[in-house]
């Protein structure tokens, strides 16, 4: 086909704004695409673990084999002599747990693997910058399980419980110690405080990680729940479809799907958590019905760079997780080390716009300390907002003005 040379020029400076990244993407690899080298690791740690395919792709298994301290990583994993000892003493104080799934994602020839950042303890924990409670979840607890911070929703942490134990956490403070199984009567008290206050709408199940709990607990909740007139929608949050796949089980799904409309909200940080594994956890619940939101935190040497977020977002919606949050790290004691300058999620934001879908454009949040809870932050576009004109500049820097007038004057 011709075109104009207009339009010619107009499309070639269309694939300068994305040139950069195109000429850069092929080397942030998925899981999907580095899986050769994933499938390799996986096959050390059966060995290591005298374990099958079956007991691999089930949860149960990959819960109770759970890598704990730092015997048998090195087997695994390059770790240097010296790593081994900070492990153990990081692990004495918060705890650590990686599933032989996640584990197998990390690169053992690469020392600085997002993955190893996300799941390995390092020394840095020990720095004792921060809070333990930033968000002071404990102020604004309704009951011991119920955090409250919006009029219309709230958040029911159902277990302590997780997959693995992010080395970045910010429910430290509550994943510190031992698994702590939630009396149901106690769950049951947070359900009566659901249907008492008629204005809430959309209840959160959360933890720790919301499928943690056995499927017969999250039928029971869904069941009680759904009862509530006034419960419009249900969310869980789990990280599962990222770190423990194999617990998106039919069943599961099966009991989901009967209590719509229910949504996920699960939690991938880079674009090598996307596996064969995740994908088909996330396919099962979207061909459940179920909604798929990702709620990704901005971690120092993990994802703090524009194209890794990008090709994260793209790659996220071919398995129709839509991203939802880019979340700034909290203040959270033991994990300076994965801080952040709000100019690079500024940056980040900025440099998805326009550049790709839309639906690959997620809110960038800052919570506001003591429970003031989740505020946008966005790039700027507005230059100018006067009585009846409007200046701004677009996705390119290129300035336009509009009127600004309204029917009622
Ligand atoms: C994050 C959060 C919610 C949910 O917020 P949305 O913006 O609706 O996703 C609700 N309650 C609490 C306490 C939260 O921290």
């Amino acid at each position: 086909m011709e075109y104009s040379k207009g339009v010619n020029e107009r499309f070639e400076r269309l694939r300068k704004e994305i040139a950069d990244y195109e000429s850069i993407k092929g080397t942030i690899l998925t899981g999907i695409e580095d899986y050769e080298k994933i499938a390799y690791q996986k096959k050390k740690i059966l060995k290591y673990l005298n374990a099958t395919e079956e007991d691999y792709n089930d949860y149960r298994w990959q819960m109770k084999n759970r890598f704990t301290s730092s015997k048998g990583l090195s087997e695994i994993i390059n770790l240097p002599d010296k790593d081994i000892g900070y492990i153990n003493a990081v692990a004495s104080k918060y705890r650590f747990a990686v599933s032989p799934y996640y584990l197998s994602l990390i690169d053992p020839e690469n020392p600085a693997c997002p993955i190893k950042k996300q799941a390995i303890p390092s020394a840095e924990e020990l720095n004792d910058m921060g809070e333990l409670d930033p968000m002071d979840e404990k102020g604004t607890a309704v009951h011991e399980i119920i955090t409250r911070r919006y009029p219309d929703r709230l958040i029911i942490k159902v277990t302590n419980v997780c997959g693995m134990f992010c080395r970045f956490c910010q429910r430290r403070r509550l994943i510190g110690e031992t698994d702590k199984i939630v009396p149901r009567s106690k769950i049951q008290t947070a359900i009566e405080y659901v249907r008492e206050n008629r204005e809430i709408r959309d209840v959160l199940i959360t933890g720790g990680d919301a499928f943690m709990v056995s499927d017969e607990l999250i039928e029971w909740m869904l069941k009680e729940l759904r009862a509530i007139p006034h419960v419009e929608i249900i969310r869980f949050g789990s990280r599962t479809p990222v770190t423990l796949p194999q617990r998106i089980t039919k069943n599961l799904v099966d009991i989901l799907k009967k209590y719509h409309p229910v949504f996920v909200n699960t939690h991938f940080n880079h674009p090598r958590e996307i596996t064969p594994e995740a994908k088909k956890a996330c396919e099962m619940l979207a061909d459940a019905g179920i909604p798929l939101g990702n709620q990704m935190v901005l971690l120092n040497g993990v994802n703090n760079d524009k194209f890794v977020v990008r090709k994260l977002n793209q790659q996220l919606l071919t398995i129709r997780v839509k991203p939802y949050y880019i979340f700034h790290p909290k203040t959270v004691k033991g994990t300076s080390h994965f801080w952040v300058k709000i100019e690079e999620g500024l940056e980040i934001m900025e440099s998805l716009r326009g550049r790709t879908s839309g639906l690959a454009i997620p809110t960038y949040i800052i919570n506001g300390p003591k429970g003031l809870g989740k505020t946008p932050i966005m790039p700027n576009y507005i230059l100018y907002l006067g009585k009846d004109k409007a200046a701004f500049r677009n996705w390119q820097g290129e300035f336009f003005e509009v009127e600004n007038y309204s029917s009622g004057g």
